[in-house]
């Protein structure tokens, strides 16, 4: 099963609508290789469905969220940014380009300090990585 069948079989399961316009949007988030602000979905779906309005762009974006199916990033650029990629991964971005990766990290590394009480229970942790892309690091000659 595709991954766009996979979520729009997700939505089903919880009763939510399943539209034309949903559909699509969920095919524009399966084709951003890496994490498209809601703008960049809203104009890729755009192309075939001239109708679509913001409102269906940003409702089913909010509600693949709630389901936890896609993450919103907010990674300091302003914008928040989706991000379908599964599993526990920290963020490269480029200060040149603006370019956004995942990378691997270890979970482990990233602890809280025990010695600072907290009472929280830890839900969600953003780890980003700011530099320069091979592309944009200055030449070395
Ligand atoms: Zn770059
Ligand atoms: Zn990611």
């Amino acid at each position: 099963m595709s991954s766009v069948d996979r979520l729009c079989e997700q939505l089903k399961a919880q009763g939510r609508r399943l539209t034309p316009q949903r559909r699509a949007i969920i095919q524009a988030l399966c084709d951003y290789d890496s994490h498209p602000t809601a703008e960049q979905i809203f104009a890729r779906v755009r192309q075939d469905m001239p109708d679509m309005s913001h409102a269906t762009v940003y409702n089913t974006l909010r509600e693949l969220v709630e389901m936890n199916v896609l993450r919103e990033l907010d990674l300091g650029l302003g914008e928040r940014h989706y991000d379908l990629h599964e599993g526990d991964h920290a963020h490269l971005i480029c200060l040149g380009c603006g370019r956004i990766e995942d990378v691997p990290y270890d979970k482990e590394a990233v602890k809280l300090s025990s010695r600072h009480p907290h009472g929280f229970r830890i839900v969600d942790c953003n780890v980003i990585f700011r530099g320069y892309c091979p592309d944009c690091m200055p030449q070395e000659k």
